[in-house]
């Protein structure tokens, strides 16, 4: 028997409808690309994203084309996303920090029809456009934008399609082989946003002003987009400059109550307050992920500024959102250094995701806090495959999807990240997780950065060896940096080596990039070996 409510396609146009009918006049505020703070509304998003809808309807954009946007957080951005995914085409973020080629490649790939771009990233475009052949118009986001919408009707018929349509495209960073295309569905970012609401997730209310720093063009910004006019939240988008000095003015003229983003942003967002004296005074909720949120961080927040951070764990896969930091009720009385170590976990996995960990032959390994194996993931906002099929059957026997991480959960279901696939170093057959030991390295007061890779050893196949950027005027040792390491790991988990580097290498989405590192220090030998 069937139940009798009402059919209601789960499609993400009905997200930005329902702002601008109930939350018409909240505001969404940018920083411009040109410089200035500019005020608009979700009833005016909602208005001008119609009138771009139908721009690309008179280009001929058909349901199911792929029209691309690189663009940095803005109004602007905001109204081309949903101008696209409300008439059923699917909206192709690209990263304009990857190489151009590359960029060229995902349009080729992707077969995209039109590009809607930011002025600055225009010219790279279109002295490549040769090579890029399904590209029939780009559209920069500046008065040419303007021009083209401005005569167009603020009235188009969104939805009405199957809520399994596709909606969005975003491509992995291509960390291993060439780019793969994550192919998300309306039905998809809507659950995801359902998730992303819940209070112990990232949780927006109607009073909650959002300044999402992650960015549009990567991993779906965190949903954000959705998330924040579903509930009606204020959105304040700060453009190009992510800078701490730049957020931090962001964040107090705009009175922000949460935002998201990389370690890297919040490292330094804090880094500028410290040195600045400056103060927090509306921000009450910082969501951190893309990488394993380092202990000075949530101390900083909590300590000196009174900000609750919550850590996130996912990937483009998984629409990314798939965990968050939980803190149980117990815990939550107890003083806030008993609580950190389970702050520091990536967290619990919320309704809408189900997570395993098995062996490399797929067995189920106990969840028991300890024994570590690689971390997979099955749900509603969980790839089934790649864009085109690539990678072929990408699921287990189970339908879970293998997320290429290391992890352990224990018996409250807490996860933890211990490490990538790839990144784990492999001394005398046992697994040392790269990310613990450079958390706590990064975790000393004179480091800024630290990355910790596997080197060769001529018994032990691979030991660690660690990177260190230290603060600015800092000096340190090895004896030092080794020192604060010691009875918190195990021993045989010590680097046989420190080196004090000038420089961590970021990749294209602000982490520390372990495969440039691993390429420059290829040739590195351990003193003695
Ligand atoms: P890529 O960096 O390959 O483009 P994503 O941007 O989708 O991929 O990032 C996903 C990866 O980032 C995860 O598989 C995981 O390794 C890492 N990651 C994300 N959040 C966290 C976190 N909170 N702690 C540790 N690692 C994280």
């Amino acid at each position: 028997m069937l139940g009798m409510m009402q059919p209601w396609p789960l499609t993400v146009d009905r997200i930005l409808g329902h702002a601008a009918t109930r939350h018409a006049r909240r505001e969404v505020v940018t920083r411009s690309l040109e410089g200035p703070i500019v005020r608009t509304s979700y009833g005016e998003v909602h208005a001008r994203a119609k009138q771009v809808s139908n721009l690309l309807l008179d280009m001929g954009v058909r349901p199911g084309d792929r029209v691309g946007t690189l663009a940095w957080n803005t109004w602007r951005h905001l109204e081309v996303w949903y101008g696209i995914m409300g008439i059923g085409a699917v909206c192709h973020t690209l990263n304009p920090r990857l190489h151009p080629d590359q960029i060229c490649w995902i349009i080729n790939d992707a077969s995209d029809r039109v590009i809607f771009v930011d002025e600055p990233f225009a010219e790279l475009l279109l002295s490549r456009m040769d090579r890029a052949p399904s590209v029939e118009r780009v559209v920069v986001l500046n008065h040419d934008y303007e021009n083209l919408i401005a005569d167009q009707p603020e009235d188009c018929a969104w939805g009405g399609f199957d809520e399994e349509t596709a909606c969005g495209l975003c491509y992995t960073s291509g960390t291993t082989g060439d780019p793969k295309g994550v192919l998300y569905s309306h039905r998809s970012n809507f659950l995801h946003t359902l998730m992303c609401l819940q209070p112990d997730v990232i949780g927006f209310s109607a009073s909650d002003v959002v300044l999402p720093v992650t960015p549009m063009y990567h991993a779906n910004a965190w949903g954000v987009a959705f998330s924040a006019p579903a509930v009606g939240a204020k959105l304040v988008l700060p453009g190009a400059r992510l800078d701490g000095a730049s957020l931090h003015e962001l964040l107090e003229s705009e009175g922000v109550t949460v935002s998201c983003a990389v370690p890297t942003v919040w490292t330094g967002l804090l880094q500028y307050l410290d040195q600045a004296g400056a103060t927090l005074t509306t921000l009450k909720r910082v969501a951190i992920g893309g990488a394993a949120c380092p202990e000075a961080i949530i101390r900083g927040f909590h300590d000196r500024y009174g900000v609750e951070v919550r850590h996130l764990w996912g990937m483009t896969e998984t629409s990314p959102v798939a965990t968050a930091g939980a803190v149980s009720p117990e815990l939550l009385a107890r003083p806030f250094e008993e609580q950190l170590p389970v702050r520091l976990k990536q967290g619990r996995a919320p309704l809408f995701c189900e997570l395993k960990i098995t062996d490399d032959e797929g067995r189920r390994l106990p969840e028991d806090g300890r024994t570590f194996g690689r971390l997979k993931a099955r749900g509603p906002i969980v790839s089934a495959g790649y864009f085109k099929g690539v990678a072929g059957d990408i699921l287990d026997e189970e339908g879970f999807f293998d997320t290429g991480d290391v992890a352990t959960i224990d018996p409250d279901g807490v996860m933890q990240i211990t490490d990538r696939a790839k990144d784990v170093i492999k001394s005398g057959g046992e697994w040392i997780s790269s990310v613990e030991v450079e958390n706590l390295a990064a975790s000393h007061p004179k480091a800024l950065l630290a990355a910790v890779i596997g080197v060769p050893h001529p018994k032990w196949d691979e030991r660690p060896l660690l990177l260190v950027k230290l603060r600015p005027g800092e000096t340190s040792s090895r004896e030092e940096m080794l020192g604060h390491l010691e009875g918190r790991i195990a021993k045989w988990w010590t680097p046989d080596e420190v080196l004090f580097v000038d420089d961590i290498p970021l990749g294209a989405t602000g982490k520390i990039d372990k495969k440039a590192i691993r390429a420059a220090y290829a040739d590195y030998r351990l003193p003695g070996t």
